[in-house]
């Protein structure tokens, strides 16, 4: 069986003829960066989000700088971030000169845990990134508190999560990306709303925001060659907004099979004994970026299971085995390992199985039997 860790290439034989024609209608044209594709793109998705203004770029970690660098923060200046993420949340914080402050997780949800959030704020606090990893929103109603009670700007790191949703409780339904002062996102081919190449944007509702975040992606200037702030150059290329524009119409069917994959995970999965399925919180519409499960009896234990599913090509990844503070390069901000229990323990037990949008039945199953196997066969 041919099993894919995520499969991009079913996706675009669906809609191959739109993807086509949209690629083969801006080579005509001539205009390669900017200009029309990258203008419709950026307003067909600030309508789905229901955000005032989306401003493309280059890439999901240029949207996590650019949003830092107009935030005002000044270097020392303190962030609070989970550790438990993928390293470019971390990276721009540090290349900045802030200072990344780790947070936990929930054991269950991934998702920073805020009663840690509320301990780790000191005076020198600007700022929180909260991350939706694997797809799940953070605990954006208790965050945003915390953020107004201490004076701090919330910049949503959404990568894993575009299109998923919160539930208030008040009742209010709002998607992923759209609460703090700013969000973030990637179209990294692999992301939920993958492009076929490098491609990211931010998204704000404050027009202030919107027109520093524009000028910063543009050489930070305004007017051609009249440079007011220092910037960088991170734009969206033309080519990827036309299949991003193409894409866009279809992603909440493959937000929703991804949610059916991952409701037969959960299914085939349920009792087996050794291991946590992934939890999802009831106020919150999960779009499973990644299906990730826990094996509970440690890291040799789970390193054996992915052993085994890897000698039977059943693809499989450990999001993330390493957490952020323990990183060799970033000790310069003195942590040790013993500093997140939670957070260490979820590098030794994490285990994503294959998840995208195309995930047949059978695989499904044949991975799951698969897993049961190696559950048993493998030893300590
Ligand atoms: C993918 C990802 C990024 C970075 O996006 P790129 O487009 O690869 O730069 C940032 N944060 C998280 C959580 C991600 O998963």
């Amino acid at each position: 069986m041919n099993i894919k860790l995520v499969d991009t290439i079913t996706q675009y034989h669906e809609i191959k003829e739109n993807i086509d024609s949209a690629i083969l209608n801006l080579l005509e044209k001539g205009q390669y960066i900017g200009g029309e594709a990258v203008k419709n793109f950026e307003n067909q998705l600030a309508e789905y989000l229901k955000v005032k203004h989306v401003i493309s770029c280059a890439n999901g970690t240029d949207a996590l700088q650019v949003a830092l660098m107009v935030m005002g923060v000044e270097p020392g200046d303190e962030i609070l971030t989970p550790s438990f993420t993928y390293i470019a949340t971390v990276e721009v914080i540090a290349l900045l000169r802030l200072k990344p402050v780790f947070v936990e997780v929930y054991p269950d949800t991934f998702n920073i845990d805020t009663e840690d959030l509320k301990r780790k704020i000191t005076p020198r606090t600007k700022g929180i990134i909260p991350v939706h990893l694997y797809g799940q929103p953070a605990d954006m109603e208790e965050i945003l508190k915390i953020a107004k009670e201490n004076n701090l700007f919330v910049v949503e790191d959404t990568a894993q999560a575009i299109g998923s949703e919160i539930t208030f409780s008040n009742g209010a339904v709002h998607k992923a990306g759209t609460l703090g002062e700013i969000g973030c996102t990637s179209f990294y081919p692999s992301k939920n709303l993958g492009a076929y190449g490098d491609g990211g944007a931010i998204f704000t509702q404050d027009d202030t925001l919107a027109e520093k975040i524009r000028m910063i992606c543009n050489h930070g200037q305004k007017k051609r060659y009249y440079h007011d702030s220092i910037g960088i150059n991170s734009r969206l290329d033309a080519i990827q907004a036309a299949v991003l524009s193409a894409k866009l119409p279809h992603l909440d069917r493959y937000n929703t099979s991804r949610n059916q994959a991952a409701d037969l995970y959960n299914e085939c999965l349920k009792d087996t004994e050794g291991l946590i399925l992934p939890a999802c919180a009831d106020n919150v519409q999960h779009v499973y970026h990644q299906y990730t499960l826990k094996i509970t009896e440690g890291r040799a234990k789970r390193d054996a299971v992915k052993a085994y599913l890897d000698a039977r090509n059943i693809p499989n990844m450990i999001y993330y085995p390493v957490a952020s503070h323990l990183q060799q390069a970033y000790q310069e901000y003195g942590y040790h390992e013993g500093d997140l229990p939670v957070t260490e323990q979820l590098t030794a037990e994490v285990l994503s199985l294959p998840m995208h949008s195309e995930l047949p039945e059978d695989q499904i199953r044949f991975i799951c039997e698969h897993l049961k196997n190696a559950l048993r066969e493998t030893s300590l």
